[in-house]
C-alpha cells in the first residue's frame, strides 16, 4: 500500500546492521549548461563532512524531469541509507516506483548510483576502475567525428583529427536540405518540394558509399573509419547500405535502424558485411541484453546514465565479454565529464572494450567540473585520483543556466522533401 499524502517517508533500511556510522544525509541535482547542452549531475553528502559522490544524470532533452524525481522522489529514498549499499539500494529506487525504467527515471537512478561509486571509491582511496577489477589497458583509444558540408571538408577535418593522433574517426557529409545527422546542410536543396530543407534518404543512399570510397582514397587503409545513420533506415535499406560500404571495411556501421525496429537488427547484421553497433536509445537493460544475446549488434553503444547508471552498465559489460560483443558507449558533448569518467572506468577494465566515442570539452566545462578528462593523442587516460576523480565547481555552474528546447527546435525540421518527420 503505497503511503498517503502527509506520511512520513517509509523505512528504507535493510535489515542488516550497517558497518560504521556513516550515512547519506541529502542527495540533489544540479543542472548547468557552461557549453550551452544542458547536464544533470547528482550530489549525494554523506554523514561524514567532505565525503561526497558525483554522478551523471544528463537528459539534456528532459532535464527538469530529471532534476524533480531526483529532488522529489529518488533523493529522500536514500536520506539515511549507508552509502556501501549500492546494489541493494539502486535495486530498491528501480523497484520502488513500480513501473521502472525509461531515460527519466534510468538517468536519476544513474546520478545516485555512480554518486555512491563515486563515494566507495573515495572511502578505499582508489579510482573506481580499480574497485571494478583493475585496468586491463593503459588507456581507451577514441574516436571523434568528422564533418563538412562537402566530402572534401569532411576528409580535410578527418585528416586534423589524424594528424592529432586518432586512429578511428567518424565520418558524416552533408547533404541537399536539412543534412544527414552529424553535418551541415544546403538549405532550400529540393525548392520544388513541400519541404525544401528536405532529407532524402535515395541521395543518402547513393552517396554515402562514394564519401567511403574518396575516404579510402585520401586517408588511406591504415585509418578506421565508422559512421552513424541515426535510426533513418528501414531494416532493408539497412542492408543496401552496409553492402554498399564492404569494400571500405568500416568500423562500425551505426544505428542504421530505429529502436521501434530493434527486434530486425539480428537480420540486419545478419546480411551485414560490416560491424554492426547500437544501443545509445536503450533505456531497458533486458532490451540490451536481448540486443547482445539475440545476435543484433557487434558493439554494443549504450547511454551509461540512460539504462541506469554504472551498476547494471558493469554487468551488460560482462555480457558482452562473455558472447563476443564489444563495448562502444555513447559519449559526446550530452554526458558530463562524470559520465565520462564512468565510461572509462569500463574502458579501461574490461576485455570487452571496442572504441570510446570522445568529445572534447571547452574550457568552461573543464573550469565547472575541475578533473574534467579531455583526451590526449587520440586516447583517454584514466584519472588515479579516488572515486571518479571529478569535481563540480557549483558556483561556477549556476552562472551557465540551461536553455530548454534547443534539440526539439532542430529535432522538429528533420522532415523528408515531402514534409513527413524523419527520426532526428
Ligand atoms: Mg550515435
Amino acid at each position: 500500500m503505497p503511503p498517503s499524502p502527509g506520511q512520513v517517508m517509509p523505512e528504507t533500511q535493510p535489515p542488516w546492521q550497517p558497518r560504521d556510522g556513516l550515512r547519506v544525509t541529502g542527495v540533489r541535482a544540479i543542472v548547468t549548461a557552461p557549453e550551452g547542452i544542458p547536464l544533470v549531475v547528482v550530489r549525494v553528502d554523506t554523514s561524514d563532512a567532505g565525503l561526497y559522490g558525483l554522478g551523471c544524470a544528463t537528459f539534456t532533452q528532459r532535464f527538469h524531469a530529471v532534476a524533480a524525481t531526483v529532488d522529489e522522489h529518488v533523493g529522500p529514498l536514500l536520506i539515511g541509507r549507508h552509502p556501501a549499499d549500492i546494489e541493494d539500494i539502486v535495486r530498491m529506487i528501480h523497484l520502488s516506483s513500480y513501473w521502472r525504467g525509461g531515460p527519466v527515471l534510468n538517468n536519476a537512478l544513474s546520478g545516485v548510483d555512480m554518486a555512491l561509486w563515486d563515494i566507495a571509491g573515495k572511502r578505499a582511496g582508489m579510482p573506481v576502475h580499480e574497485l571494478l577489477g583493475g585496468r586491463v589497458r593503459a588507456a581507451a583509444p577514441l574516436y571523434l567525428h568528422a564533418e563538412g558540408a562537402t566530402v572534401e571538408a569532411t576528409l580535410e577535418h578527418a585528416q586534423r583529427l589524424m594528424a592529432d593522433g586518432y586512429r578511428h574517426v567518424r565520418l558524416q557529409t552533408g547533404q541537399p536540405g536539412h543534412g544527414t545527422y552529424g553535418a551541415p546542410g544546403a538549405p532550400g536543396g529540393y525548392p520544388a518540394a513541400p519541404h525544401p530543407d528536405g532529407w532524402d534518404v535515395r541521395h543518402y543512399l547513393r552517396t554515402t558509399p562514394a564519401l567511403f570510397e574518396r575516404a579510402r582514397q585520401v586517408l588511406g587503409e591504415e585509418v578506421e573509419l565508422l559512421h552513424d545513420v541515426h535510426s533513418r533506415l528501414t531494416p532493408k535499406d539497412a542492408v543496401i547500405l552496409a553492402r554498399s560500404l564492404a569494400d571500405h571495411r568500416l568500423f562500425f556501421l551505426e544505428d542504421v535502424v530505429a529502436p521501434e525496429h530493434y527486434d530486425r537488427l539480428p537480420e540486419v547484421r545478419a546480411a551485414s558485411p560490416v560491424p554492426i553497433a547500437a544501443g545509445e536509445l536503450l533505456v531497458s537493460v533486458p532490451e540490451a541484453a536481448r540486443l547482445v544475446l539475440n545476435g543484433g549488434v557487434d558493439l554494443l553503444r549504450c547511454h551509461v546514465s540512460a539504462i541506469g547508471g554504472l551498476t547494471p552498465a558493469r554487468k551488460l559489460t560482462a555480457l558482452c565479454e562473455l558472447t563476443g560483443v564489444r563495448t562502444a558507449w555513447h559519449s559526446p558533448g550530452d554526458v558530463s565529464p562524470v559520465g565520462v569518467a564512468a565510461n572509462l572506468a569500463l574502458d579501461v577494465s574490461t576485455p570487452a572494450f571496442g572504441i570510446q566515442e570522445a568529445h572534447v570539452y571547452p574550457e568552461a566545462v573543464c573550469e565547472v567540473f575541475p578533473g574534467t578528462l579531455n583526451p590526449v593523442g587520440g586516447h583517454l587516460h584514466p584519472s588515479s585520483a579516488p572515486g571518479w576523480g571529478v569535481e563540480l565547481d557549483e558556483r561556477l555552474a549556476a552562472r551557465f543556466p540551461p536553455v530548454t528546447h534547443l534539440h526539439e527546435r532542430w529535432a522538429a525540421r528533420v522532415r523528408r522533401p515531402d514534409g513527413g518527420l524523419e527520426p532526428p
